[in-house]
């Protein structure tokens, strides 16, 4: 599996007869009658779960999340007890996390007759269906999903190896449950578990029902002691085991792109109040930490101050890092939005395909005809999203600024490192604030600050503007077209979006509204004769700065330091092997997301939660090799890959 294809995973063929039993693999996924005393006796016991938790609860800070990793997603029967006896323990670590894999994921419609026998279980399935991906056909790749405050899950589709060889987490307890070795070899290949060692540490344990001498002779040879304890039911033995020693780390393929945590991060320190800063500070709060916010104005004055803002996935017609990284911020953002209340509404956003490039992009796009409905359909002029739609700013802000500790209004100019700390300097070179830990998310105005002067970041000047007219608007979804028109009542919307050249003199003064906004927007739909804008006057307008990249992704991760990047890297253009070269050394506790474009809405959520989980030390949402598309030093790398000029 190339794990960023966005191909489509195939659905399991399954009998249910006595349980549930797949042809294709002859084993079962469970048998009725003692299933979940099984699964229970097996996993959770075998990894002597409730002892652990309690005693990882007295211990404090060590213990703020508890990760266990699955071979075998199936029908989620484990996840659900695991998740059930979580919730009905007292003492135990803030959060559960989940990661698990599944090469022949179940459809949605599926998965749910498939749960409904479990009635013990309900609440359970009910959180897990609510937040399961759309559809019957399931793609490839890394599902971030959040049933409730304090457990998540990461739920990787495709094979076992592939997936965990993209997964960075840290897990305490495995689950392995890929069927009889005998009959999928696979999933308990070499491969396969030189993954499991580089994710454990010391005390990481592993429980699974097999106590075959092969099996249990590889999870030694990955360092692990293994017992074996009495079987289930009828069967005579299992495998426990736990790891002895810390595990040495790996060179891993992102040498030039490393993924670090945060040595302290008992200040949190987010420089940039739009949306992105909003979203980092949301992240790092709801995984416990606290969080300062600085900004030289008030939160969400900048371009995220627009009155609405628009969450849409990006498709490009070919499987691309774009489309793949839009459509997953796309599902993070919406689940993210809908759970604090008012914020978001669905009114589907729809897309005018008029042009023959558009008709071209529809056509490929609808070729596979393997999106989920709820996700894009097809239309007569082109394509809707039904579950897209506009976020209120205001709102959003209000909602989402009690999620800091404080909120700093000053004028930062510098930043520097003195021991352990990052300093936020104003022009007087006094101290503004110190921190352990610095998420620059200033947009623009992160060039300003001496680690990131030389990225390639390309501001934009753009406008909206708010028209009214006399007569009802003809429409109650989002247009877009060349522009887009965002309805806000029934006489009244919003058009966008004006994104014009910006003189490098003007980068970082405040953007000016330029008289013609509205006149501009409202041209873009010269030409477009399915429907006329009334007659409308203009009553409101704003500019602001979207800061664009030239590869159109986001910049997002730790920031590495450029000049011994520059000399341990200056012969990359002979086409050396990455693994001649040494890890990145990267600038300790500090961060940054930027270029975000004019897809901010949609993106920084997913964002904030990837750097939330890197300075943690967290389970990732995103494959590494989608992490290393993001990544703020892609750009340097890139220059230093070609010959000197
Ligand atoms: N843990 C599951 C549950 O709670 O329902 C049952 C897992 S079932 C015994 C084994 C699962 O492994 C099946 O869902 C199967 O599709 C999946 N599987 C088989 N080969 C795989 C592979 N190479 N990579 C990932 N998953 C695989």
């Amino acid at each position: 599996m190339n794990p960023l294809s966005m191909a489509v995973a195939t659905a399991p063929q399954i009998e249910l007869k006595d349980g549930l039993r797949s042809p294709a693999f002859d084993d079962v996924y469970f048998n009725t009658d003692e299933n979940l005393a099984d699964a229970s006796y097996v996993f959770l016991e075998g990894n002597n779960l409730i002892q652990r938790w309690e005693a990882q609860a007295h211990e404090g800070v060590q213990s703020d999340v508890f990760v266990v990793a699955e071979t075998g997603f199936g029908s989620g029967l484990n996840f659900l007890l695991l998740m059930k006896l979580w919730q009905q323990q007292k003492n135990k670590p803030k959060q559960l996390h989940f990661i698990s894999c599944e090469l022949h994921p179940f459809g949605k419609k599926q998965l749910s007759k498939i749960l409904a026998q479990f009635s013990e279980l309900k609440t359970q399935s009910e959180a897990l269906l609510s937040h399961y991906p759309n559809g019957e056909s399931i793609r490839f790749g890394f599902y971030r999903l959040q049933l409730f405050d304090s457990v998540s899950l990461t739920l990787m589709v495709g094979d076992a190896a592939a997936c965990y060889q993209q997964c960075h987490a840290q897990v305490d307890a495995w689950f392995l449950d890929g069927f009889d070795p005998k009959k999928n070899p696979k999933m308990w290949s070499n491969s396969l578990f030189q993954q499991i060692n580089r994710l454990s540490k010391k005390g990481t344990t592993i429980a699974t029902y097999t106590a075959a001498s092969s099996i249990r002779r590889l999870i030694e040879s990955q360092g692990f002691q293994v017992n074996k304890r009495k079987g289930f039911g009828k069967k005579r033995e299992m495998i426990t085991a736990v790891m002895l020693d810390d595990v040495e780390p790996v060179a891993c393929k992102q040498n030039w792109a490393p993924i670090k945590a945060a040595r302290h991060h008992d200040e949190i320190v987010v420089l940039g109040g739009g949306i992105a800063g909003l979203s980092v500070a949301r992240a790092c709060t709801l995984a416990g930490q606290s969080v300062t916010l600085i900004d030289k104005d008030e939160p969400m004055q900048g371009a995220s101050g627009n009155p609405l803002g628009m969450v849409m996935p990006h498709l490009t017609a070919q499987a691309s890092p774009e489309a793949l990284f839009y459509w997953r911020a796309f599902d993070f953002a919406i689940h993210a939005y809908l759970s604090d209340s008012d914020i978001f509404q669905s009114i589907g956003i729809k897309e005018w395909c008029e042009t023959d490039k558009k008709q071209l992009w529809k056509k490929t796009l609808f070729n596979d005809h393997l999106w989920p409905e709820a996700l894009i359909q097809s239309s007569k002029q082109g394509v809707l999203y039904p579950s897209a739609g506009v976020i209120d700013t205001q709102r959003l802000k209000d909602q989402w600024l009690s999620y800091t500790k404080q909120v700093v209004v000053a004028d930062v100019v510098g930043i520097k490192k003195e021991g352990e700390h990052w300093l936020l300097l104003d022009s007087h070179h006094k101290v503004i604030q110190s921190c352990d830990v610095l998420v620059v998310t200033a947009g623009i105005h992160s060039l300003k600050f001496l680690p990131f002067e030389s990225l390639p970041l390309v501001p934009k000047h753009g406008q909206v503007s708010v028209i009214e007219s006399d007569k009802p608007l003809p429409f109650s979804q989002v247009q877009r077209h060349q522009g887009y028109a965002i309805p806000m009542s029934k006489h009244r919307c919003l058009l966008g979006a004006t994104f014009d050249h910006m003189n490098e003199a003007d980068w970082f003064k405040a953007p000016l509204l330029d008289a013609s906004h509205s006149e501009r927007n409202a041209n873009k739909w010269d030409g477009f004769d399915q429907w006329q804008l009334p007659e409308y006057k203009t009553i409101f307008g704003k500019a602001g700065i979207r800061t664009t990249t030239p590869d159109h992704l986001p910049v997002c991760g730790n920031v590495v330091d450029a000049v011994t990047f520059e000399q341990e890297y200056a012969d990359l253009h002979h086409g050396r092997h990455w693994q001649q070269y040494p890890e990145a050394t990267t600038h300790e506790g500090l961060y940054l997301m930027t270029g975000l474009g004019a897809r901010g809405f949609t993106s920084a959520p997913l964002l904030g939660q990837l750097l939330a989980d890197m300075i943690l030390d967290r389970t990732l949402p995103l494959e590494k090799d989608l992490c290393q598309q993001l990544h703020p030093n892609r750009f340097l790398y890139r220059q230093l890959k070609k010959p000197p000029q």
